[in-house]
């Protein structure tokens, strides 16, 4: 197989995989050879995230004007919520009008080439696994820090779904039964200690207690903001930082004595702050371990291509399937 992907029966024409992260404020394409092996996107570029009634009428222009003729074998497109096995879109938090939609069908009309949804979260996480940090390794952990806090198991470039298809929850394994309420309504939840909304909230709290800040500053401050503030030696910040770290530090230790994987890859936006958060939690790891086995722990390397990646990978299975 040619390092630059696999050519088409036409010759001298390289076919493609698209992979559509489709994001609540921007939607992310990326273009890649077929028989993706590395991240090396042909090309790739940020739109404004399609909303409403005529949204994937747009997406669909978006992802013609981006592909600019070039042949495109298959795609798949990220959604961050539930689609049932028919390809409808049940639910999603954060884009509402693609409720009741079959969203792979809806663009493969437009398209004229196979689209497919994917669960967001498991598509950042394989990818990470298979292109990014875990590249290379078999049996890889991978989780994310972001607003909530996800996990998966990807084990041979395949994440392993559970049972019920509900594995990955480890940030609603609970660590305090009389600790701060968690969307998911138990307490205490290791997503309470280090999930970027709850970080965000209690860096509001010590900054409106300071009284130097207005309230439309109050209201945009993030959790990023509050890895600033420690990095930077605000005690306040630290001392939520220091309960966060110790907190996934406790997790992370419940899943080695669990699921005992061959690598831990941290990514997400608060897992691109290593000084602040991966590297004071593997030193509570390693402090607080006994019998654990401890592979490599390490932040993750595509950043918020993630998910367009992971879309590629399954736009790139889906276009090299054997024809029925
Ligand atoms: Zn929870």
């Amino acid at each position: 197989m040619p390092a630059a992907g696999r050519r088409s029966r036409s010759c001298g024409v390289t076919d493609h995989v698209l992979g559509i992260d489709y994001g609540g404020s921007s939607t992310k394409l990326l273009l890649a050879a077929a028989g993706v092996r590395e991240a090396a996107p042909v090309a790739q570029t940020r739109v404004p995230t399609p909303r409403g009634a005529g949204a994937l009428e747009e997406l669909a222009a978006h992802v013609e004007t981006f592909v600019a003729g070039r042949s495109v074998r298959g795609a798949a497109v990220t959604v961050a919520g539930i689609v049932d096995d028919r390809g409808v879109v049940v639910t999603s938090s954060n884009l509402p009008w693609l409720a009741g939609l079959a969203i792979g069908d809806v663009l493969r009309a437009r398209l004229g080439f196979p689209v497919v949804p994917v669960h967001d979260g498991r598509a950042a996480a394989r990818a990470e696994a298979v292109l990014g940090a875990g590249r290379g390794h078999e049996d890889t952990y991978v989780v994310a820090l972001g607003t909530g806090v996800g996990s998966a198991h990807v084990v041979r470039g395949v994440v392993e779904p559970g049972a019920h298809n509900a594995a990955g929850e480890i940030g609603h394994i609970s660590q305090d039964e009389h600790g701060r309420l968690c969307s998911c309504r138990q307490r205490g939840c290791l997503e309470t200690f280090i999930g970027g909304a709850h970080l965000a909230r209690r860096w509001r709290e010590v900054v409106t207690a300071e009284g130097c800040a207005s309230p439309d500053e109050l209201a945009a401050l993030t959790a990023q903001d509050l890895v600033a503030a420690a990095r930077a030696g605000h005690p306040g910040a630290a001392a939520i930082v220091d309960e966060a770290t110790a907190a996934l530090a406790r997790g992370l230790l419940g899943m080695l004595a669990t699921v005992d994987p061959g690598r831990v890859v941290v990514g997400g936006g608060l897992g691109q702050a290593p000084d602040v958060i991966l590297e004071p939690t593997v030193a509570q790891l390693r402090a607080r371990a006994t019998f654990h086995q401890i592979p490599p722990i390490v932040p993750a390397t595509l950043g918020p291509w993630a998910g367009a990646w992971g879309a590629a990978l399954t736009a790139d299975e889906l276009a090299t399937a054997p024809l029925p």
